[in-house]
């Protein structure tokens, strides 16, 4: 990660006065500097461009696309979006706009585009003034935070692979380094930009897809005082993939902490930790078969990330209890059973169950009777029951997924602590939403998605459905009409997956865009195994296996573990679980319910702000810089919902303000303010305003002759007058 030296750069104001359509800004790739100094050397009429070098922008501006798809003459087309975003990833020109949404094309190598000084060149910039950038949505953003006194959002989305958590680091940095600062703030802002390895070292993984795969979900605020200044943070995370802890795909890695930890800790702490430097002798590390990468240094990235946790304010009892978890989870996956003459799992006495008994701080003989029995509870009495060899390992794999999981929340709450804002004064905060997009499999694939996709795209359903209502509130009620209503499927009670496949089917039978292999006709059942079911989601179809839902749901960890777990002399582990909750009585909340309520609360969150969007394209999927693969990138066109965007923005919603706030911000400008404000009726103040502008206008067209405009102007002040 690229930090910068605290620095407090002055604010320039807006250059511009006028707005001018984007594409004469956007001349040629190349220095960023050169093309500001250019057009505004030329702005002023000092330049010595001559009609020649313009006509050489225009052409330039054929070779590099248009910088705004609205500007685009077939906005209608796919194709013409396809080509105008394809021309300019040729050039290295990754960032397209779409009115204010920023259309970023992953380039797989570094561009010289995020340098301190492209940061100072789009500060307090007008918007469309320079190319697009990252930074100059980020500013916009923040400007208006500032000017509007209102709370605003990020949302980043696409798929996996796309760089939606790069350009999330981006956007941090931006404010860390351009956001004034005092010392003070210093600390909160490094924090803020420390938080990112600590988290994308215990939530992150390599992938098929992306060597640096998020494997939760993050909204983080940041907020601002009235000057400005970065003064807290607060992080939400969402859904982490825990089953990654005991079980990794071929080409997939665990989480990189444990990496990070063999290959990178000091003698003494392996020593300490009871560990060999060896990834590959790790039951839980090794599955994937690939436990190092060339495109991975988990040596440098642990130095990284123990300077972080130092930064982050972890003192050294709570990082030496966070090694013992991350070493015992290693320990637990080495643990073997073996199977008596009655079938059952006997537990024997081995150096990964001594570790782990030291390292969680749990005496050996209970640990390895709560690994071994299940306790029944029968009327009065507590009866133990041996496990079946399989049972044994679901419940040590369970236990290993609820250490991690849970340690995980409690970085988050940590960081969280130290981030928070220590001036409880008034403040705004601008958050960034980086989520796992929407997972569609490609058209003609056998793959059928999983529990945790299916919690994904409902996630991503329930964002599209925002967006829309944030964007153009009309089209809410036809999709409510056609959409489905995913909760329904959320609660599969008492059953087994195939017995929840028929409860859906029951209650989603009905509906157009549900279906199973058992209520397909003939031609669809073909295509549709007998365990799936298919959803049509807003971006697409997507085909369910049932099998593992309801496990996953339940993500079930014996009460009995859990009251082991709460004797434990670790203190991380102490907090993570609480004894009010083994009392039983309670039937704990699934994964999909807690998720469904996140969501829920998340939504809220979102709706009291002002949105801004960024849709991630991954350009390829071989991670090949300058490779822009067509058919891919349709793809993501359509079920980002770009062509729809492009069409709400051409319809010219772009600015949208309630009467109150749009007069807040235009008052000296406003020539009735003095008389009308004591109407306190904003919305007739509007109307006036935009008469009066209306008829200065339709003087002057009487004045010049120009008798359709001055009808067409008549008629508009009549429309106005009717409201
Ligand atoms: P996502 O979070 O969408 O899954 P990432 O942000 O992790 O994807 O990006 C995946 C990889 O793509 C990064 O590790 C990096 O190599 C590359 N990448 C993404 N965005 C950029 C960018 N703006 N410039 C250069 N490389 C990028
Ligand atoms: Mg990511």
């Amino acid at each position: 990660m690229q930090c910068y030296a605290p620095t407090r750069p002055e604010r320039k104001s807006p250059v511009v006065s006028q707005s001018y359509p984007a594409t004469q800004i956007m001349v040629q790739p190349g220095s960023l500097f050169n093309q500001r100094c250019l057009f505004s050397d030329w702005q002023k009429g000092k330049s010595k461009l001559g009609l020649r070098d313009l006509e050489g922008a225009l052409t330039a501006r054929d070779k590099v696309g248009v910088q705004d798809l609205v500007l685009l003459d077939a906005h209608k087309s796919e194709g013409a979006v396809l080509d105008n975003l394809k021309t300019r990833f040729s050039v290295d020109l990754i960032y397209t706009y779409i009115g204010t949404l920023l259309i970023s094309v992953n380039p797989y190598k570094e561009l010289d585009i995020y340098s301190k000084k492209h940061m100072d060149l789009y500060m307090g910039v007008n918007f469309y003034e320079l190319p697009p950038h990252i930074y100059a949505l980020a500013d916009n953003a923040y400007q208006t935070m500032l000017t509007e006194a209102n709370n605003h959002f990020i949302l980043i989305s696409g798929e996996s692979g796309a760089g939606k958590t790069e350009t999330t680091k981006k956007i941090l940095q931006y404010y860390a380094v351009s956001c004034p600062s005092s010392a003070l703030l210093d600390t909160v802002r490094d924090r803020m930009l420390m938080s990112n390895p600590v988290l994308e070292a215990f939530g992150n993984a390599k992938t098929l897809k992306n060597d640096n795969s998020s494997r939760f979900g993050k909204y983080m605020d940041i907020q601002f005082d009235s000057q400005g200044d970065a003064v807290g943070g607060h992080i939400l995370s969402y859904l982490l993939e825990k089953s990654r802890v005991v079980h990794q795909n071929h080409g997939e890695r665990n989480f990189h902490i444990f990496y990070q930890l063999v290959e990178g800790a000091d003698e003494d702490l392996l020593r300490q930790l009871g560990l060999e430097r060896d990834t590959e002798y790790y039951n839980y590390l090794a599955q994937g078969e690939c436990t190092s990468m060339k495109t991975i240094n988990d040596k440098n990235d642990w130095q990284t990330v123990k300077n972080a946790l130092t930064v982050i304010h972890f003192d050294d009892s709570d990082i030496e209890h966070l090694f013992g978890i991350i070493a015992s989870v290693l320990h637990l996956g080495n643990i073997y059973f073996d199977r008596d003459f009655k079938g059952f799992a006997v537990l024997n006495s081995s150096p990964e169950l001594r570790w782990v008994s030291k390292l969680l701080g749990i005496h050996v003989q209970v640990l390895t009777k709560a690994l071994s029995y299940r306790k029944i509870e029968a009327k009065a009495e507590e009866v133990l029951c041996p496990f079946t060899v399989d049972h044994a390992i679901y419940a040590r794999d369970a236990l290993a997924k609820a250490i991690y999981g849970r340690t995980f929340t409690w970085v988050v709450n940590h960081i969280n602590e130290s981030l928070e804002n220590q001036d409880p004064a008034r403040k705004t905060v601008i958050g960034l939403l980086d989520i796992y997009g929407f997972e569609v499999f490609y058209v003609n694939s056998n793959d059928t998605g999983l529990f945790e996709q299916f919690c994904i795209n409902y996630c991503n359903e329930k964002l599209q459905q925002l967006f829309i209502q944030l964007t153009l509130k009309a089209e809410q009620e036809e999709y409510e009409a056609e959409g489905i209503e995913d909760e329904e499927c959320m609660r599969p009670g008492d059953s087994t997956d195939l017995t929840f496949l028929e409860k859906l089917e029951e209650k989603m039978g009905h509906h157009p865009h549900f279906v199973t292999h058992r209520l397909a006709n003939k031609k669809t059942r073909k295509t549709l195994e007998r365990g799936d079911f298919r959803l049509l989601h807003y971006a697409g179809e997507v085909t369910y296996c049932v099998v593992g839902f309801i496990d996953k749901n339940n993500d079930l960890l014996y009460r009995h573990i859990k009251e082991v777990m709460q004797q434990s002399k670790n203190s991380i582990v102490q907090q993570c679980f609480l004894p009010d909750e083994g009392d039983g009585r309670r039937r704990p909340e699934t994964v999909a319910t807690q998720f469904r309520s996140s969501l829920q609360e998340l939504t809220e969150i979102l709706m009291a702000k002002e949105a801004w969007y960024v849709r991630c394209l991954k350009s390829n999927d071989n991670k090949n810089s300058g490779k822009f693969d067509d058919a891919l990138v349709k793809h993501q066109v359509k079920y980002l919902g770009l062509m729809e965007h492009l069409r709400v923005r051409r319809a010219g919603f772009a600015y949208r303000r309630r009467y109150e706030d749009f007069l807040k911000r235009t008052k000296i400008f406003i020539r009735y303010a003095r008389t009308l404000f004591a109407t306190e009726d904003a919305y007739e103040i509007c109307k006036h305003e935009l008469v009066a502008k209306i008829q200065a206008k339709y003087k002057g067209y009487r004045a010049r002759g120009e008798f359709i405009k001055q009808k067409e102007a008549a008629t508009k002040i009549e429309t106005c007058w009717r409201g």
